[in-house]
Order: structure tokens, then C-alpha cells, then sequence
């Protein structure tokens, strides 16, 4: 007979656990067309630090250009701070935590956050999209980390569940398995 026999059987496993907080994250976000969040985890499953793209420390969001388009100077380009170096600098602890930790991220990492991201010593990465696989930006990041010894995969289809999350007393987290 199985031990524990009557525990829980459709709680979230790591991975999903830790890519819900990293898109509970991205609801932080200010941008009208990206939200991106970051959630980095230690080797023995920890929360070590979360971010999301945003404006830098003291830029105060009304100001900030969230264009896309028109006078670089006008656009959210040469200011937002990405999901992930944000969740990096985010941290406030020994940074030798990070050796062998993992990152969760909605969206494939970016060439400038690929390199913080092997810099800091964290070995993989985990993503739910990888829509600009064709960029520059993103073939740069896969070289990188090809070389550089970090791993990075999709978060697994039978994983990719919708959760519901309501934010009143007695109402548990409710999920569907199927999309
Ligand atoms: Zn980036």
C-alpha cells in the first residue's frame, strides 16, 4: 500500500510552482504590450529573487516612453530594465547563491540579460515562449549559453496549465489541466 496515500495528488510541481510566480511576476509590469517576469530559484528549490520589466529605480513610471517606435530616445528601448536583470540586481543576499541556480522566464532571454544571466552563475533556464528564435538577439544568447555551459528548456506542455488564482479567503488555487 502507498504511504501518504491520501496526500494531495494535483498540487504544482516545481516547475510549475516556480513559473507561476515568475508570471504572477510579469503582472507588476507597466508595459502596455510585454509583460515579463523572472523568478530565480536555487539548487534546493528556493525563491531567490523575482523581477519584471520596468523602469529604472526612481524613473517614475508616468515619465517613462513606453513607444515602440519613433526617436530612440522616445522609446522604451534605451531605459527598460528586463525581467531578468532585474530579478538579478533584485537581490539583496550572497550572490554565491546563485551558482547552479535556475531561472524561470516567460520569454526567451534577451542577448544583454543572457550574458548577466551566465555572469552570475545561474545554469539554466526555463521559458514558456521563444517567438523571436529567429532574432539576432536570441541566436546570440543560444550561443552563448551553448558555450558557456547553461542549459535552457521549454517549460513542458503537459505543464503549461491555466490557474486561477482569487485573491479572497477559503477559495483555493483552481487550475485547468487542459488548454
Ligand atoms: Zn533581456
Amino acid at each position: 500500500m502507498e504511504k501518504n496515500s491520501k496526500k494531495r495528488k494535483d498540487y504544482l510541481n516545481w516547475d510549475e510552482y516556480f513559473m507561476s510566480i515568475a508570471k504572477l511576476t510579469a503582472g507588476r509590469s507597466k508595459d502596455p504590450n510585454t509583460q515579463v517576469g523572472a523568478c530565480i530559484v536555487s539548487s534546493d528549490n528556493r525563491v531567490l529573487s523575482t523581477g519584471y520589466n520596468g523602469a529604472p529605480n526612481h524613473f517614475h513610471d508616468d515619465q517613462f516612453p513606453w513607444d515602440r517606435e519613433g526617436n530612440p530616445l522616445e522609446t522604451k528601448y534605451m531605459f527598460v530594465c528586463h525581467a531578468e536583470a532585474n530579478a538579478i540586481d533584485n537581490y539583496r543576499g550572497y550572490k554565491k547563491e546563485f551558482e547552479g541556480a535556475r531561472i524561470y522566464v516567460d520569454l526567451f532571454p534577451c542577448n544583454e540579460c543572457a550574458k548577466r544571466i551566465i555572469q552570475s552563475g545561474i545554469k539554466e533556464v526555463i521559458y514558456l515562449s521563444d517567438k523571436y528564435q529567429d532574432s539576432d538577439s536570441t541566436k546570440a544568447s543560444k550561443l552563448m549559453f551553448d558555450t558557456c555551459g547553461v542549459t535552457y528548456r521549454p517549460l513542458e506542455k503537459e505543464h503549461q496549465k491555466i490557474l486561477k488564482i482569487t485573491l479572497k479567503p477559503d477559495v483555493g488555487v483552481e487550475y485547468e489541466k487542459e488548454i
